[in-house]
């Protein structure tokens, strides 16, 4: 492998780590609401009576843009 080759991967590795922590602070920062968009959503910022738990899924109110959210297995909000 060329040391090029290497910096390419290096770089492309960098970019797809990155991305996810560009995502957050442009959210947290300038209120984008970005993640929610890409329909990665926040539950977790809900009140507990806000959480509701159907006997198949968990439900809740995304705190970024108010819209009804479900929990996936990962614990990831959708
Ligand atoms: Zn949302």
């Amino acid at each position: 492998m060329s040391h090029e080759t290497a910096q390419i991967i290096f770089y492309l590795l960098l970019t797809v780590f990155l991305v996810p922590y560009i995502l957050l602070l442009s959210d947290a920062v300038l209120d984008t609401k970005l993640s929610c968009r890409w329909g990665w959503h926040n539950g977790k910022g809900v009140s507990s009576d806000g959480v509701k738990f159907d006997g198949c899924s968990v439900h809740a109110r995304c705190s970024k843009c108010g819209k009804d959210v479900m929990q996936d297995s990962q614990g990831n909000w959708f």
